[in-house]
């Protein structure tokens, strides 16, 4: 899954860009409400968490632009504990917000929440065959058994599993599992989808030549 943080201030900003990375989502950064516009108009993330105070565009401004292209799950930050702050936001399609200063073991659930929705699995478990896939711990069991994997192998699996049965071609998972930031060697996901199979089972994830990935 792929986040957009649009946060004007530095520490903050890098504060929930490591914790969000090491929650295993790829995720882009924008200091001002100018870039954060760009980016959220340019590329199809799985949600974007938005400042309401920034330079050069508010995230109002921002929210109201983008809500008439796309439907892409927002969570607000407000620092401003006001009703009608909360109000607007939700009335320009604000998905959910946060008062600042927020906990941020509570806004990767906001976030983890509003992607599971989005994805129409408002059900945090998910279980195919003798597998169960728990998006809100993060983890993968095979017969009640922990699969070890890693941040982005889970990553890869939950957005299939929350696709189930959908051909995923590579280029939504590569725009979706990595950030601008990473190295975009071409055979990642193959590495990835390798790995996977490895530790849960070869019929696992199924490739569909020239169509992308599926589990069914
Ligand atoms: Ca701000």
């Amino acid at each position: 899954m792929r986040l957009l943080v649009v946060e004007d201030e530095e520490d903050l900003r890098n504060g929930l860009e490591q914790a969000l990375r090491e929650e295993g989502y790829a995720v882009d950064v924008a200091p001002d409400g100018k870039e954060g516009l760009y980016k959220a108009e340019a590329w199809d993330y799985d949600a974007i968490v938005l400042d309401v105070m920034l330079p050069e565009m508010d995230g109002w401004e921002i929210l109201s632009r983008l809500r008439k292209k796309k439907k892409t799950p927002v969570l607000m930050l407000t620092a401003r504990d006001g009703v009608r702050d909360r109000i607007k936001g939700l009335d320009l399609g604000a998905d959910d917000y946060l008062v600042k200063p927020f906990n941020l073991a509570e806004l990767i659930a906001r976030v983890r929440a509003l992607i599971r929705r989005a994805a129409g699995t408002p059900n945090p478990v998910v279980t195919i065959d003798s597998i169960n896939i728990d998006m809100a711990a993060r983890t993968i069991s095979v017969d009640d058994a922990l699969v070890a994997l890693t941040a982005r192998e889970y990553a890869l699996i939950e957005y299939l599993a929350s696709r189930r049965g959908k051909v995923v071609s590579r280029t939504e998972l590569y725009d979706h599992l990595f950030s601008e930031e990473d190295e975009s060697y071409s055979n990642l996901l193959d590495v990835h989808v390798c790995n996977v199979r490895k530790k849960i089972g070869k019929d696992f994830i199924q490739t569909r030549r020239g169509h992308g990935y599926v589990i069914d």
